[in-house]
C-alpha cells in the first residue's frame, strides 16, 4: 500500500548482524489470532512478507535453524546474539517473514491489513482506512498486482537457477 522507497536498515539485539531492505515488503498484516499473539508474546503479530533476496546482509552473519515443530520452516538469526530476524519456508519458496521491529525505524513500515480481528482487544481501536478482517484474507484480491508479480517473478528466478 502506502510503502517507503529508500532503503530501510535494521539489526540484531547485539548490532553485530546488519541489514538492509533493498525493496519494499510484499505486505504487511497484523494478525490478532491466538497463536501470534503467543509468538508475539504481544496482543497481534506483525507479519512482513519480503522476498528474501531483498534483505541484504551489511555485516555480521546469520544461520538458519530448523524448527523443532515443523523443519521445513528455517529461523534466521545473529550467529551472535542468536536474535531472530527472519524466517523461511521450504513451501513458500523466494519469500522471508521478516521480523519489523529488528528496523533501526520501524515506523516506516505501514500495516496494510487487520486479520483475525475477531481476537482483537476490546480496548485497541484500529484506524479507519485500513481493511480488516474477521478471519483472513484473499491474498489475490488485497496485495498489489505488482507484487503478486514480483513474487512470481522471484520463484520463477529460483526454478531456474
Ligand atoms: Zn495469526
Ligand atoms: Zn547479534
Amino acid at each position: 500500500m502506502n510503502q517507503p522507497q529508500s532503503n530501510l536498515e535494521g539489526s540484531c539485539a547485539c548490532g553485530a548482524t546488519r541489514f538492509e531492505l533493498v525493496d519494499k515488503p510484499l505486505f504487511v498484516h497484523a494478525c490478532h489470532c491466538v497463536k501470534c499473539q503467543k509468538a508475539a508474546g504481544s496482543v497481534f503479530g506483525i507479519t512482513t512478507f519480503m522476498l528474501e533476496k531483498d534483505i541484504r546482509l551489511v555485516s555480521g552473519s546469520l544461520d538458519a535453524e530448523a524448527l523443532d515443530d515443523a523443519p521445513h520452516r528455517f529461523r534466521h538469526v545473529c550467529t551472535r546474539c542468536h536474535d531472530h530476524i527472519y524466517t523461511t519456508a521450504t513451501n513458500h519458496p523466494a519469500t522471508a517473514l521478516f521480523r519489523v521491529g529488528t528496523l533501526d525505524d520501524p515506523r516506516q513500515i505501514n500495516i496494510d491489513a487487520h486479520i483475525f480481528t475477531k481476537r482483537k482487544r476490546s480496548w485497541l481501536t484500529l484506524p479507519e482506512g485500513v481493511p480488516q478482517f474477521d478471519e483472513g484474507y484473499d491474498r489475490q484480491k488485497l496485495w498489489t498486482a505488482a507484487n503478486l508479480k514480483r513474487l512470481e517473478d522471484a520463484i520463477k528466478e529460483l526454478d531456474v537457477q
